[in-house]
């Protein structure tokens, strides 16, 4: 996020609705009052800008929370704070980020306070994933690898680089490979990104067999933002992506001038030198 943008703050919008884990709550249903900080892109267009539709027009959101408040009913302000964050950012794409409070004045308590309430911040992210396939109808696996990271709300493939037939890398004698790679935005974590990733490999008959062995499906997280993570689940920027002709070069294609947050050098200038 740029230090300069713009924020549509919506207060204490009023929606009586039917959230609650006891039954009386979701039969009769209460008030709840929702806060939200709705944070837009503004580097992209002229912020002088006078027109309604270079913006987000507050009396439709208002109006688009309050159907979805009352359309959808949840146990907790957790779940249903989280659907709605999700919600507004796939459906107003100028929202990069938003932080969302639902509170619950009369929430069942038995003692005197004055309101509860769940606050969530949800914002698009931008990831580049590394795609390949040895085994099988390999450009079959990468189209709908390709369309299963577009499938949910969460996520939405933004490029696609060439598809590129490599060698196969490392010590297993195996089949030639196709390569690619994408752009995507999303809402998820690396962690969880990570989740939706192989629950695609799974899908595409992935069998975690040989160490590099021959693969249906290999789906790799490159960069995530500018995160470094080191878990033990997960390295971000990918471990080995400098040496690897197969992820840096059709990389170069969708984000030449992405810079490596810990080498310091661009995807260019990475491929270069691995080409040197
Ligand atoms: P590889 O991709 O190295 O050929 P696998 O696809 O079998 O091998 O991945 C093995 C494990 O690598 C995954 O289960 C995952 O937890 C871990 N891993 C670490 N960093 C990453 C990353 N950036 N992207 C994908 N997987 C990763
Ligand atoms: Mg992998």
């Amino acid at each position: 996020m740029t230090n300069d943008y713009r924020v549509i703050k919506i207060r204490e919008l009023n929606v009586y609705a039917n959230h609650g884990v006891y039954e009386e709550e979701t039969a009769n249903g209460q008030d709840f009052f929702i806060n939200a900080d709705i944070i837009l892109y503004s580097d992209e267009q002229d912020v002088l800008s006078d027109e309604l539709d270079e913006t987000v027009n507050y009396a439709e959101l208002c109006s688009f929370i309050t159907d979805y408040m009352k359309n959808n009913t949840c146990k907790l302000l957790e779940r249903i704070s989280e659907l709605l964050c999700r919600e507004i950012l796939s459906r107003y794409s100028l929202v990069e980020s938003i932080c969302l409070e639902i509170r619950k004045p009369d929430a069942p308590i038995g003692l005197p306070f004055e309101s509860v309430s769940v606050e969530r911040k949800l914002s698009w992210h931008t990831a580049y994933l590394s795609l390949g396939s040895n085994m099988g109808e390999k450009q079959k696996y990468l189209d709908d690898a390709i369309k299963a990271l577009d499938s949910e709300i969460h996520t939405k493939v933004t490029a696609v680089s060439d598809m590129l037939v490599t060698k196969p890398y490392g010590p297993v004698e195996q089949d030639d490979f196709i390569n690619c790679a994408v752009a995507v935005k999303t809402m998820l974590s690396p962690a969880k990104l990570l989740d939706f990733m192989h629950s695609i490999e799974q899908a595409a008959d992935r069998k975690r067999e040989i160490h590099w062995g021959p693969r249906t499906l290999d789906l790799d997280i490159v960069f995530y933002d500018e995160e470094v993570i080191s878990t033990r689940d997960l390295n971000v920027p990918h471990i080995d992506m400098q040496n690897r002709f197969f992820v840096l070069k059709p990389m170069s294609q969708i984000a030449g001038f992405y810079r490596h947050p810990i080498l310091g050098k661009t995807v260019n200038q990475m491929l270069n030198d691995l080409e040197q």
